[in-house]
This record gives C-alpha cells, structure tokens and sequence, in this order.
C-alpha cells in the first residue's frame, strides 16, 4: 500500500481516519499534531522553564524529544528533565540508565531522585510491607516528588508522557469511583486545586495514541525501555480497563477520541459551574494536601511504626 499523500510506502494505516502513511508523513503528522496542542492551549509560553519528567519509557521520551526540537533554539524557553527512581530492581535501575543517555544524546540537563533517598523505602521495600495497593502509592509518592522537585528547580510547568489512552483509562476509572475531583483533572494543562506550591502539569501527548507513540519512537530512532513493570499487576482495575478499551478501540475506531471529547464538554460544564476551590497544606511537610496530614507523610508514618 502507498501512503496516501505520496508515493512512497505505506508504514501504518490510521483507521479511524482511512488514510495510509509512510514514515515521513506519519512523523510529520505528530509532529504537527502536538504543536497544535502545545498552541491550541497555550501550554508553553515565552519565559517557561519546563521540566520534563522523564522515566526512560516510550511516552516521556517522545514528549523531551519533541520539546527538545520545537523550542531548543527558543532563548525564552528552558528545558530539563526529572527521572524518579522508585527502586524497582531489574526494571528501574535499567529505565533509568536509558533515560540518563538519552537526556546526553539530547543534552538536556538531567535530575535523577530516588524514593530511597527521598523517603527512606524503596517500591520493592514497600512492596513487601503492603499486601497491596503499593502500586497506587508509588503514584502518589511520585507526583508528589515531581511536583516537589520540579518547583524547587524553578520550573514553572511540568511536562508529562500522558497519552490519549492514559486519559481515556483515567476516565473510566474516575467515573467508576465517581472521583468528581481527579474526573475534572481531564486535558492538555489540568486544572489543579490552588495552591502556590503546586506547578502546573502539561501533556503534550493527550491526543496520541499510545500506539502512535510507540511508533513514533521507533521510526525515530528514540531509545525507550519497555513497560514491564512487575508491579503494574497490583493495579488489577487500570488494566482491566486498559484492555477494555482496547478491544472497543477494535470494534469501534476512534472511540478514544469520541470518549475525550464527551469527557471534555462534561469537565468543561463542571469548571465553568464549580469553582476549583483552595487546596489546603499538610501540616507535616508543608506540601499541598486536601487533608490536614497528606498521604505521603501518612504512608511514612505508617510504614515506620
Ligand atoms: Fe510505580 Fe505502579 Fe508505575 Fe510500577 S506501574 S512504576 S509500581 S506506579
Ligand atoms: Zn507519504
Ligand atoms: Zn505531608
């Protein structure tokens, strides 16, 4: 098959849209397509200092690549990456040391902290002490040291690997639990709760599919680590619901989108009728929290009795 918009041959078939692509259009095509979202909602503006966080997987490196592109020659805006360690022996030890030679290929700055050092566990630690829900934590303590790290660094946004399927999944799950909160977090530039201390999060990537993405890391030539992470399994839910919308992906393409844009008029009808009201500080670390302790300094607490 030849791609539809020149002769060359066709690398990939977009269903949902009908047309056929060769690796140059395809690039092109994503390329454009995240400009239009950095553009379209203002995610990057003059005089940002953005830090990319960067595990080493597929998502985040195709996010530092494509910020590294558009605005490396941009005086006005800052670039440098955040990689957690959370202490995942045989998984993050070697994503790390991928994501450390990528940001060197790139020459981008790099900030690696680890959840040993940071918290005093690791997620194997902790994975021995939990029966479950280890996996939800390690989410939790890792956006809290994202947020942390990337402030204290003076970033003023904080990029993300997120992709159309993460968002979908984040969907479903939200309205499953009906987390009317985490439900209205939905987007390219989430709106969070106020508080000095939280930097805003952007995703570049929302209206990729995460097999774009793959793709278009490997025709790039983008060095990525697997997904593989041995305790994604205790996240029993987001897989489920990951391979739900896959097979209606199958049946029905372009789903994902329907099921954004719906998510979307719904966020945007809630925003414009709830205000995001203030966020308060934990008393313990001085972070943001909802709660008068946060659940970061409530893991600490409890694993150290
Ligand atoms: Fe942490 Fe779960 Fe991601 Fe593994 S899959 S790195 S445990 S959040
Ligand atoms: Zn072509
Ligand atoms: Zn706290």
């Amino acid at each position: 098959m030849n791609c539809s918009f020149c002769k060359q041959e066709s690398i990939y078939f977009r269903n949902y849209e009908g047309h056929h692509y060769c690796e140059i259009h395809f690039v092109k095509n994503i390329e454009k397509r995240v400009k239009k979202t950095i553009s379209t909602n203002k995610l990057i503006e003059k005089g940002d200092r953005i830090a990319v966080a960067h595990s080493g997987g597929k998502d985040s490196s195709n996010v530092l690549y494509l910020l590294n592109k558009i605005f490396s020659d941009n005086p006005n805006i800052e670039l440098f990456a955040i990689t957690i360690d959370e202490g995942i022996k045989g998984y993050r030890d070697k994503s790390v040391k991928k994501s450390e030679s990528f940001c060197k290929k790139l020459g981008v700055k790099q900030h690696v902290f680890s959840f040993k050092k940071e918290f005093g566990f690791t997620i194997d630690q902790l994975s021995k002490k939990l029966k479950s829900g280890y996996c939800g934590s390690c989410g939790i303590l890792k956006r809290y040291l994202l947020n942390k790290k990337a402030r204290e660094l003076g970033a003023t946004k904080l990029a993300t690997g997120h992709t159309l399927d993460d968002e979908c999944q984040s969907i479903i799950m939200n309205v499953l639990r009906g987390d009317l909160l985490r439900f209205v977090r939905i987007g390219p530039m989430p709106l969070l709760a106020m508080h000095q201390k939280f930097v805003p999060r952007i995703k570049p990537l929302v209206l990729i599919p995460e097999n774009e993405s793959e793709l278009f890391a490997l025709v790039n030539n983008i060095p990525f680590h697997p997904k593989g992470c041995p305790y994604a399994v205790d996240n029993v839910l987001r897989g489920e619901v990951e391979e739900f919308l896959n097979n209606l992906e199958k049946c029905s393409p372009g789903i994902r989108y329907s099921l954004y844009e719906s998510a979307h008029k719904i966020v945007t009808f809630v925003r414009k009728k709830f205000k995001t009201g203030k966020i308060s500080t934990c008393e313990k670390c001085g972070e943001p929290s909802s709660r008068s302790v946060c659940k970061v300094c409530e893991l600490i607490e409890k694993l150290s009795s």
